[in-house]
């Protein structure tokens, strides 16, 4: 084995290309894949030290694996936590959280304009298992802390949300949390760290989508947890080794390759996305534009201050139109007159995706749901991608010429 010890105070971009684990015997200067789900034991006893935890090493892969420590070495690096643990998608990770922490008779508190399928594990999954949630406004800090509860443990945020890029105040949730006891955990899924580090903004625990950023190529689903050792180390490790949302190497090969790229994509995403919102909002058939990197976002001030300057790379638009079926009709065209960018479900890729909020992500709200979500037929989200953007725009203004 070639050992190497990185020196510390290394930057951001150093680290996404450094950090990870040390090379095999044989050297290799790209990290290996190592596709294995056991690992060889070099005697009885060994075997017996390691499965007990007092000698290191590899024995198992839903216990541990090379190419995924690898990944969340890397990761945690990138976050600057002390760890990092990897699980099989984003949803896993939310999942591996809640098992970790929570009990029978806790109280969560979330932004009601999370993730659609986080507010259901919460609301739906942890409800059967007696965990209680409630979920207040993305923007108000004072409607978090009138939330708080003597069973509070966990509050839960993301910024900015999807599809609207409403940007909460990390630090300010973060003391809410801590003066009443409570843990903060924040889904920097549409940031990534390499514009946005919640730890140093307060938060305890950071939860990933690697399938979204981090891969940052629409390869692979992936998931991960970044906090404290005592955390990630004695109450996440003992949830996935038993409960088995275990990240799969070759996942985590691909993405901790991903990540090697990262901040360029980011940053080269976040000034396309820029330049897109800034000629949408221009466009006479664009009622609204939403997107943190201008100056007409509620939030624009805040969300420069915690997103290194940068708004990122999902913006969301609203048609203009009439009824809630004309609006819809509008979108659809403009929507499926797209020949470059792709109408798909993800986002996070070097590939522009357009998707239509109100019929897919959020179709299963009812009307007057939707509407409290602030989420219209008219209502486009592009996550913008690496094209040009003067392909980026002849192709929405393909549709948009139409309306
Ligand atoms: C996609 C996404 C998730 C879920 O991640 P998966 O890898 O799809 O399970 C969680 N949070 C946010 C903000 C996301 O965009």
């Amino acid at each position: 084995m070639i050992k190497k010890q990185l020196p510390p105070g290394l930057h951001i971009d150093t680290l996404a290309v450094r950090a990870g684990i040390d090379a095999s015997q044989y050297g290799e200067n790209s990290e290996a894949l190592y596709l294995t789900s056991g690992f060889l034991q070099p005697d009885a006893a060994t075997a017996a030290r390691r499965f007990a935890g007092a000698e290191e090493g590899f024995t198992y892969g839903r216990t541990s694996n090379p190419t995924v420590t690898a990944f969340e070495n890397r990761l945690a690096a990138l976050e600057g936590t002390e760890a990092a643990i990897g699980a099989s998608s984003g949803m896993g990770a939310i999942l591996m959280m809640g098992m970790g922490l929570l009990k029978a008779g806790d109280h969560v508190i979330c932004s009601n304009s999370m993730f659609g399928s986080t507010i259901n594990l919460f609301a739906k999954e942890f409800g059967k298992f007696g965990v209680e949630t409630s979920f207040v406004s993305q923007t108000d800090a004072a409607q978090w802390k009138a939330a708080l509860k003597p069973t509070t443990k966990l509050l839960f945020a993301e910024t900015p949300t999807n599809p609207l890029t409403d940007v909460c105040d990390i630090q300010a949730l973060a003391d809410i949390a801590h003066n009443a006891g409570a843990r903060l955990a924040v889904d920097n899924c549409f940031c990534s760290p390499a514009l946005q580090r919640p730890a140093q903004m307060g938060a305890d625990l950071i939860i990933h989508s690697g399938t979204k950023y981090l891969d940052g190529q629409g390869r692979v689903m992936a998931g991960a947890i970044c906090g404290p050792s005592s955390l990630i180390v004695d109450v996440f490790g003992p949830v996935v080794r038993t409960a088995g949302m275990v990240l799969s190497p070759f996942n985590a090969w691909v993405v901790l390759k991903g990540m090697e790229t990262l901040r360029i994509r980011m940053q080269a995403q976040s000034a396309n996305a820029l330049a897109v919102a800034q000629w949408l909002q221009e466009h006479p058939k664009v009622a609204r534009v939403y997107y943190p990197g201008l100056a007409s976002h509620p939030q624009h001030e805040l969300a420069m201050r915690q997103q290194s300057g940068l708004g990122g790379a999902v913006l969301s638009f609203d048609v203009r139109g009439g009824d809630p079926e004309a609006l819809r009709a509008n979108a659809f065209r403009v929507i499926d007159s797209a020949q470059v960018i792709s109408i798909a479900t993800n986002l996070g890729d070097t590939k522009s995706i357009i998707t239509h909020p109100g019929t897919t992500s959020h179709g299963r709200l009812s009307e007057a749901q939707r509407q409290a979500a602030g989420i219209g037929q008219g209502l486009i989200r592009l996550a913008v991608g690496l094209e040009h953007t003067d392909d980026i725009k002849a192709d929405l203004s393909r549709g948009l010429e139409m309306l």
